[in-house]
Order: C-alpha cells, then sequence, then structure tokens
C-alpha cells in the first residue's frame, strides 16, 4: 500500500507532503514527510489516525433512543438499567450478530478503526450455557469478519449482584460465569483470535460490584497463563451509590481500592473513573492506566463529569468509548469532554492544556494513542511499525475548504455535525471508500430484521 497526502496527522503535529508505505500485513514500513506522490494513489484530504474505540456493548445499540420517556419516578442510571434488562432477554444470536454489524459499519464511518467490545451477553434466553461457551462471543467476530473493523474482545467476568457477594437477580443470569466457566470461556476466545484477523482479547472484570477481589484476582491468574501483556478492563466508578457501596463494603472508594489491591499498570482501561478524589487521580495517571471516558453516555445517564483537566495536568492517559451507543462518533466524545469542562469552569480550551496548543489535536492524538493502549494495540501514532488504521477527511467539504494545517483537528472536532470522514483504512485495506462500506446494504437490512423482531 502506498498513500499520498498532502497534510497528515503525525504524533501531535501536521505534517506536509507525506507518503506512506505499508507491507501486505498492514504495517507501515515508511511514513516520509515532504516526499514526492510517485506512483502511490493520491489521499482525497487530510489524513489522521483512526481512533480505538476503547468501551462497547454492541447489543445496547438496539435501544438508543428507547429509555428517554420519564418513568414514574427520578429517572437514573438505574432505571435506565432495567429497561436494558428487558431488552437483554430477547436477544438471539442472531440478533446479536446484526446489531453489531450494523453498529460497526457505522462505527468505521465515524472514525473508529478498532473496538474494544466489553462484551457480558454471555448465554442463552432461558441464562443456561450454550452448547459453545463462546457462541455470543463467536457472534462479534461474525460482524468483525463483516466489517473489517479491528477487535480486542474482552469476555466479561460477572459474578454478583452487589458488593458482598449478593446473588445475581433473574434479568442478570445470562451474564454470570462461576470461576471454572469463565476459565472455559476464555479459552474458547483464544481460538477465535487465533482464527481471525487483526484481532486480539483481554479480559474485563465487570465493576467491583458484579466481581469480588478474589474472582479478579483468579481470572488475572487465568489470563496469565494464556498471554503476558493482554489488556484488563473495568467499570470502576461510575454513579456515587456505587462508590457509597464500596465505602460500606470495603471502607475505600473504589478507585482507591483497586489501586491498593491490584498492580494498576499500563496494561489496564479504568472506565467511568468519573468519580475520583484527587488522590485518585493522582494515582491512576501515574500507574499509566487508561482512564476510558465515555462523554455521551456518561452525560445521557447523568453519571457526572470526568476530572479531565487535573488528570491531563498529571500527565493520565485517556482514551474515549461509545459505549452504550447513544452516539456512535469519536468527534461527538471529544467534543463534549471538551465541552463539559469549559461549562464547568467557564473558561475556553481546557484540554489543550499548553499556550498555543490546537485543543482538536490535543484531544484528537491522545484519544488515539489511549485507545491503541487500551486495546494492547500499538501506540495509535501513524509511524514505522504501527498499523496503518487511518481516516481521509474530505478534503473537498466545504468545512475544510482553506483551512490551515494547525487547524484542521479543530475543523474536525468543533465544526459541527457533519462527518467529515471520507476514507477509511484498516490494517492497510480500504473499509470505507467515499463514505460507503461494500456490504452495508445488506447489514443494513439484517439489521432491520433483527429490530423488528427485538421490537416486537
Ligand atoms: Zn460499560
Amino acid at each position: 500500500m502506498k498513500l499520498f497526502a498532502e497534510q497528515a496527522l503525525l504524533g501531535d503535529s501536521w505534517q506536509r507532503r507525506v507518503l506512506f508505505e505499508a507491507d501486505d500485513r498492514g504495517r507501515l514500513t515508511a511514513v516520509t514527510c515532504d516526499a514526492q506522490a510517485g506512483d502511490a494513489e493520491l489521499a482525497a484530504g487530510p489524513v489522521v489516525p483512526g481512533i480505538s474505540n476503547a468501551h462497547s456493548h454492541a447489543f445496547q445499540r438496539a435501544m438508543a433512543g428507547y429509555a428517554e420517556s420519564r418513568g414514574d419516578g427520578d429517572d437514573s442510571f438505574w432505571t435506565w438499567r432495567d429497561t436494558m434488562y428487558r431488552m437483554v432477554a430477547k436477544f438471539t444470536p442472531d440478533d446479536l450478530e446484526a446489531i453489531a454489524s450494523q453498529l460497526y459499519v457505522e462505527m468505521l464511518k465515524s472514525g473508529y478503526t478498532r473496538v474494544a467490545e466489553f462484551h457480558y451477553l454471555h448465554h442463552d434466553t432461558d441464562g443456561k450455557a450454550f452448547a459453545d461457551p463462546a457462541e455470543m462471543s463467536a457472534r462479534i467476530f461474525c460482524a468483525v469478519d463483516q466489517t473489517g473493523i479491528g477487535l480486542t474482545h474482552l469476555p466479561v467476568l460477572y459474578r454478583f449482584s452487589g458488593f458482598g457477594a449478593t446473588a445475581p437477580g433473574s434479568g442478570q443470569q445470562r451474564f454470570v460465569h462461576d470461576s471454572d466457566s469463565y476459565g472455559r470461556l476464555l479459552e474458547a476466545v483464544v481460538k477465535l483470535v487465533r482464527a481471525g484477523r487483526n484481532c486480539n482479547f483481554g479480559i474485563a472484570p465487570h465493576s467491583l460490584r458484579a466481581a469480588s477481589g478474589e474472582s479478579i484476582s483468579a481470572a488475572l491468574e487465568q489470563l496469565e497463563k494464556l498471554s503476558e501483556d493482554a489488556p484488563v478492563h473495568i467499570h470502576i466508578a461510575e454513579q456515587m451509590k456505587e462508590v457509597e457501596d464500596c465505602q460500606s463494603h470495603y471502607g475505600a472508594r473504589p478507585v482507591e481500592w483497586l489501586l491498593d489491591n491490584f498492580d494498576v499498570n499500563p496494561r489496564w482501561c479504568l472506565v467511568h473513573a468519573t468519580h475520583m478524589n484527587p488522590g485518585e487521580t493522582e494515582g491512576v495517571a501515574r500507574s499509566g492506566a487508561v482512564a476510558g471516558i465515555c462523554t455521551t453516555t456518561e452525560a445521557n445517564l447523568g453519571d457526572g463529569f470526568f476530572p479531565a483537566e487535573t488528570f491531563l495536568a498529571r500527565e493520565g492517559r485517556f482514551a474515549i468509548g461509545s459505549d452504550s451507543q447513544i452516539s456512535v462518533s469519536p468527534v461527538e466524545e471529544l467534543r463534549w469532554l471538551e465541552y463539559g469542562q469549559r461549562l464547568q469552569k467557564q473558561r475556553r480550551t481546557v484540554l489543550a492544556m499548553q499556550s498555543g496548543a490546537s485543543t482538536g489535536t490535543q484531544l484528537w492524538s491522545r484519544a488515539a494513542s489511549g485507545g491503541a493502549q487500551a486495546c494492547g494495540a500499538g501506540r495509535g501514532l501513524l509511524a514505522v511499525g504501527e498499523q496503518a488504521d487511518l481516516l481521509v477527511l474530505d478534503g473537498a467539504h466545504p468545512l475544510l475548504c482553506e483551512v490551515e494545517n494547525s487547524t484542521i483537528t479543530d475543523s474536525l472536532v468543533f465544526s459541527g455535525n457533519h462527518n467529515l470522514v471520507r476514507d477509511v483504512m484498516v490494517a492497510g485495506r480500504w473499509m470505507i471508500r467515499e463514505r460507503q462500506h461494500s456490504s452495508e446494504q445488506r447489514i443494513a437490512a439484517n439489521y432491520a430484521r433483527a429490530m423488528r423482531r427485538l421490537r416486537s
């Protein structure tokens, strides 16, 4: 693969006349600035790295927009979760594959080139295990095959309904594993990874409420036998009730307790590290772990604000995720991450972090790099040795007309809701050309069929 771009974002700086070359495996073998195009394909606009979506529950795409009418009392994360459990009860393997495929096409079109699938819908509708313990995981891999997005599959360990090993409720039966069955699931997932393309795996203890300290330790031991460097993701401090319950049970806040009891390191991704005090914020930044921020979902569920400015000031690393799929757009996640800070602090350009820096460039390059780290998939840079995961923006779009190098990413993030992503390359292969995916009509028809069944 050879691609020539008049402008490209390399690290956190824009360069001119950049020639990208990649081998047959989709790895970049040369990235040359001030180059000649030669026989390379010409990019139709500026090139930026693709973003790894660090947190996704694919099946939740089916309920986006379905929990926005007010119930009898105050609506909250917990009432939303009840709605989600009702929808979960109906999902078949075919439904999951159809919905995930449509979702992944949407992700590619908006600029996500990889997805970390935090997968907890494991069992059949009656709560019993399928004959193949990885039946539902396999459907995620099928969706990845159909669409060409990269995958970091994270089978979830879900054991309890609350702190103190509370027994799971009826709405949670499809999620639950004990240590032995979780081990079997992991082994089956490793086989799927070996048979797949551009995919890897990690583990995901669901949260401190759904997995005890002992069960997390056991899962980490199981993981060590399979991989030395696979990622570890966990929902950590999304809701104040969760923080209070954790304090009652463990005598410590969730992030504080996790940092005190586990070797939290750069392999970890702490999803929804929303409620942290300054000491916890400092501790996560120092650990090198990635904070998985899902701005639109956290806003939709009324979770709270992630302490982004303090965290970045301490060199904290972050990734973004579409989580509940109420938005499938890295632009919207990043824009609202910044806007949340502006609204709170009554200042502008908060996350640019230093004078002269472009907010859009800082957000995009940090999210690309943190997302790749969270997925255990390189550095999220367009550099030699990295995977050729890149986006070509629409250079002919009025919003990018006569834009200076230094402000291209600001136009991308802060100029509204027109999707400026034109072409998308994953591992050296074009998956989106001129805003189209080659299988999108068939995938959309399957999605519509599944939605009719789920909503009937
Ligand atoms: Zn989540």
